[in-house]
């Protein structure tokens, strides 16, 4: 008997201005063809120092402001 692994990805950031924490991955504009999780796991991203892994501008779903991210935890 076998079965699958299942890897699941979240990117989660919190509002700066409202604290609300939502998942990137889940605004489709910011994450065309794999872009944010390529700025975040891809193997030429490997020798990029984590603090300069990511870079976007979310919109928070919650208080619809603007922001800017840079860095990432993991
Ligand atoms: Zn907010």
């Amino acid at each position: 008997m076998k079965t699958i692994a299942i890897l699941t990805i979240e990117l989660y950031v919190e509002c700066p201005y409202c604290g609300h924490a939502f998942d990137l991955l889940t605004d489709t504009s910011l994450n065309d063809d794999g872009f944010l999780i390529k700025q975040a796991i891809s193997d030429d991203r490997w020798a990029i120092p984590a603090e300069d892994r990511i870079e976007c501008e979310p919109e928070c779903p919650q208080c619809e402001t603007v922001f800017n991210v840079k860095g990432l935890e993991w």
